[in-house]
């Protein structure tokens, strides 16, 4: 028995391409719409918001993309991220399964997010551009881009959550320390903010509402694009670059994955570890087992409707075919901020309809109570999104306990929670609570949704 801990990669080895789980679908992702004419978009259509690389890069059906040599040179900053092997998270449960974690908290911003703020940033500056906004929930997205564009000498503007904003000032002190400008949303700069504000001064804000200041702000001015954490295609594809880390470090190891586990807000970082494998799968290989976990208070996959959607709350991105809460919904303000989105990731809802993906769904005291026996194990204080993957590594942990199978798990420890600790406090402080959200009000805002024609 292997008693090896940490798998990491020489250098030589690292990834030179990104994999597109578009390349190997069974049935092709349904169209973004347009939000005027409901038509299928064009590439030109996301001309105002983004690159046309990117653009190129969203639509693309190529099975792999080559990374650029300077954007890999900034990844060797921090990547290969380590495989590791939770040897005493294992033994504190008792159980005869394998416990893996891949660790995005290595990042200098503390999470996976920099596996494509880095590239987003690079490519709006080979196409010239100069000012960058985007909006962030929990700051860690946010501190991300203003890392990439600091690199690459781009304005970021940031239109953070109110709640989160309140929250985590030092996230923002963090954002700053970049370079950014960090803005509390709904903000009185844009008419999206204002139309909220109006109706409730004190409205604690959702990502859905930032990005649509963020994109107001992109679509009204000519020198400024639009940049986006989770959600696209690109992104999703971006972040590929752990899951095929992963697969050579599962060759270092001698071990073969059974269960893959992944948070999910807007899908990315649970797609940059899962969609490799089962791209795999799509082309003949062996069937894991998939699983993306989700709030129990904003259950997009679990409790939400497959449908055309539009991605933010003032209705100025295109619609796209997902599970959605509804745009309108407004998630209770609970931690785990980068989960708190009514949508998903068109590509994670479709593999979700298709069958190739579970989904599951826990309140957060439970995954705190995870993420410190985790803590209090493997030394890692995961951020909160990530403590919902690690109570799902957890369950099915026990579960091989209670069945005597030695199943391998791997989960996404998709950042640390250095900046979360007023959360752990209050979790300590017995003050933190499992929210249910207003079912009258998820009633409205899926009864709410646009109708398209078939
Ligand atoms: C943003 C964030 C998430 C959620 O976003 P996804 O796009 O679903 O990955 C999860 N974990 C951490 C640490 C984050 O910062």
């Amino acid at each position: 028995m292997s008693t090896q801990t940490k798998f990491l990669l020489d250098e030589s080895k690292l990834p030179r391409r990104w994999y597109n789980i578009a390349a190997d679908l069974p049935v092709p992702l349904a169209p973004p719409l347009h939000p005027g004419t409901l038509q299928p978009l064009g590439p030109d259509d996301l001309a105002p918001l983004f690159p046309m690389e990117l653009i190129l890069q969203e639509v693309s059906t190529e099975r792999e993309i080559e990374i650029p040599e300077p954007i890999r040179e900034v990844f060797r900053l921090w990547r290969p991220s380590p495989l590791v092997r939770a040897h005493r998270l294992e033994k504190a449960l008792g159980t005869p399964a394998k416990i893996y974690y891949k660790y995005e908290g290595v990042s200098p911003a503390g999470s996976h997010k920099p596996n494509t703020a880095i590239p987003q940033a690079w490519y709006n500056a080979q196409a010239g551009i100069r000012k960058l906004t985007t909006e962030t929930g929990a700051g860690q997205w946010g501190s991300s881009l203003a890392f990439a564009g600091a690199l690459f000498g781009i304005d970021v503007t940031v239109f953070q959550v109110r709640v989160s904003y309140d929250q985590k000032p030092y996230r923002r002190a963090l954002m700053e320390t970049y370079g950014a400008k960090c803005i509390a949303s709904p903000s009185n700069l844009t008419a999206s903010g204002r139309a909220i504000l109006e109706k409730d001064p004190n409205h604690p804000g959702s990502l859905g509402i930032a990005i649509s200041e963020a994109v107001e702000v992109a679509a009204t001015n000519d020198d400024t694009k639009y940049s986006l954490g989770s959600v696209l295609n690109h992104v999703l594809m971006h972040q590929s670059i752990i899951g095929l880390e992963a697969m050579l470090q599962f060759e270092m190891a001698g071990d073969d994955p059974d269960v893959i586990i992944g948070c999910t807000g807007g899908g990315s970082n649970f797609a940059g570890l899962a969609f490799p494998f089962i791209g795999q799968q799509l082309r003949g290989g062996r069937k894991r087992r998939i699983v993306a976990v989700e709030p129990s208070a904003c259950p997009s996959l679990t409790r939400g409707k497959f449908a055309y959607d539009f991605g933010d709350t003032a209705h100025l991105t295109p619609l796209t075919k997902m599970h959605t809460l509804g745009s309108t919904f407004t998630p209770p303000g609970f931690h785990a901020g980068g989960l708190r989105y009514h949508g998903m990731a068109p590509m994670v809802s479709h593999l979700k309809e298709l069958g190739l993906i579970e989904a599951t769904a826990y309140p957060q005291t439970a995954c705190f109570e995870a993420g410190v026996l985790f803590a209090r194990s493997e030394g890692i204080v995961p951020a909160p999104e990530a403590n919902h993957a690690v109570k799902s590594a957890i369950v099915e942990a026990l579960r091989c306990k209670a069945e005597g199978r030695s199943e391998v798990i791997v989960f996404n420890l998709s950042g640390h929670g250095h900046f979360d600790m007023s959360a752990y406090s209050s979790y300590f402080g017995g003050q933190l609570v499992d929210q249910g959200y207003d079912e009258k009000e998820l009633a409205m805002a899926l009864a709410g949704l646009p109708s398209v024609p078939a």
